[in-house]
């Protein structure tokens, strides 16, 4: 069971108060806040070990290394990956995404196919776009019903020996729908395709056994596990990562150089170049070790508590419609309230302290199929509360009182 007292004390920035009223944070599905353990420990590496890593003889660069290092096995124990050297760190689901857009180029030829999801964030379509242009490969899409749950029959018509790469997300930012990634993963493998599984939205909830999942590569994003801007994780089969080419050049990610030729370094490093993001790698696995210690599953279960009752809640206020209604969702809710544009209610809300997101969330798709501009989304965290849903719907109707 999760003690949300003790939890809440661990934030501080919930004690921060806008626009004059307390905060009340629901635009978790953007980035999450921080706890104090973090915050304490991106000053601590600043304060204590900051030095250039894998570089120096110095006892300082060998901490700064070691750290670092040490956090990559914390992560690598996390997600159950088989080698330290198959997760790489990033800047980011999106660098992630790019990272294999790019070195998968020589893996697809024209006429082949990337297939992925009608509900992707922008960051899960535009690489894919680039890759298909480059190589004169199709982009296909496996669309989705009503509620927001992807078509698993037109999945299996569209997954032909012709596509070599499925890449969707596991949970859906706009929507909340949890995809059933281990049916299109088994799919997917059978007519001889890699998946990549985009994380972002899943890794503050559930526990990625990428072993298990035996997805090829699987990332995610350090902000939104309470971890820093900046960090992230792309977790490759090391079969894969090994074919691929590098995605930047530079230093780091050499053997050695000539002005002839230049020979690469073994894993992770080969796909590391330049100065990493030291600090945000390291307090990404101070993250995930709060993430631990508060309990993934007791995280997963309160949030699903709060969807329930937001859901209810929600649904009192007259001409309210949610989009996202799948049965297997996360703590999202993204909703309109008749014909009022969703930033206006954003805007009223803010003024009373409270932070939701609106509009199309990088899923224009998502948008275009339900035929709406955006959307208002509320997206709860295992910090938030009831008394902060209350606050929500009673600012909603105020909401919908000044403006219809
Ligand atoms: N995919 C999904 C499903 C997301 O929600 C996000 C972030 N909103 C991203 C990718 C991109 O993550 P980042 O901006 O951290 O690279």
């Amino acid at each position: 069971m999760l003690d949300i007292n003790k939890v809440r004390a661990d934030f501080p920035i919930l004690n921060e108060k806008v626009n004059g009223k307390p905060l009340v944070y629901f635009d978790n599905a953007a980035t999450s806040q921080k706890p104090q353990v973090v915050i304490d420990a991106v000053a601590n590496y600043y304060a204590t070990i900051n030095s250039n890593i894998h570089r120096g003889v110095h006892t300082l660069s060998q901490l700064a290394t070691d750290a670092y290092e040490i956090s990559r096995q914390k992560i690598q124990q996390h997600i159950n990956a088989k080698h330290s050297h198959e997760v790489l760190f990033t800047n980011g689901t999106t660098h992630g995404i790019n990272l294999v857009a790019n070195g998968f180029a020589p893996f697809v030829k024209q006429g082949d196919a990337i297939l992925i999801s009608a509900m992707e964030h922008h960051s899960n379509i535009v690489p894919w776009q680039m890759l298909c242009e480059r190589v004169g490969a199709d982009l296909l899409v496996i669309p989705m019903n009503d509620k927001g749950e992807l078509l698993m029959d037109a999945f299996e018509k569209l997954l032909t020996e012709k596509v070599k790469l499925v890449a969707v997300n596991h949970i859906s930012n706009s929507l909340g729908t949890i995809n059933p990634i281990e049916h299109i993963i088994t799919k997917a493998h059978a007519v001889g395709a890699a998946v990549l599984i985009d994380g972002a939205q899943s890794a503050p909830h559930l526990r990625p056994d990428v072993q298990a999942l035996d997805c090829d590569f699987y990332t995610f994003s350090g902000h939104k596990v309470c971890g820093p801007t900046g960090s992230g994780i792309l977790y490759g089969k090391e079969e894969w990562l090994n074919k691929m080419p590098p995605y930047q050049g530079g230093g780091e990610m050499i053997k050695e150089v000539t002005f002839e030729k230049t020979t690469y370094a073994d894993l992770p490093h080969k796909f590391e170049a330049g100065t990493p993001n030291i600090a945000g790698g390291i307090v990404l696995g101070t993250a995930i070790e709060y993430l631990n210690s508060v309990g993934l599953d007791n995280i997963m279960a309160y949030e699903q508590e709060l969807l329930e009752y937001g859901t209810k809640k929600l649904l009192e206020i007259e001409g309210l419609k949610i989009y996202g209604t799948a049965q297997n969702k996360t703590s999202v809710i993204s909703f309109n309230v008749g014909n009022i544009h969703p930033y206006d209610i954003g805007a009223i809300v803010d003024k009373m302290g409270i932070a939701v997101r609106t509009g199309h969330h990088c899923t224009q798709p998502v948008m275009d199929f339900f035929k709406i501009p955006g959307t208002v989304r509320a997206s709860f965290s295992f910090y938030n509360t009831k008394q902060e849903i209350d606050a929500l719907v009673a600012s909603v109707l105020k909401a919908q009182r000044m403006l219809s």
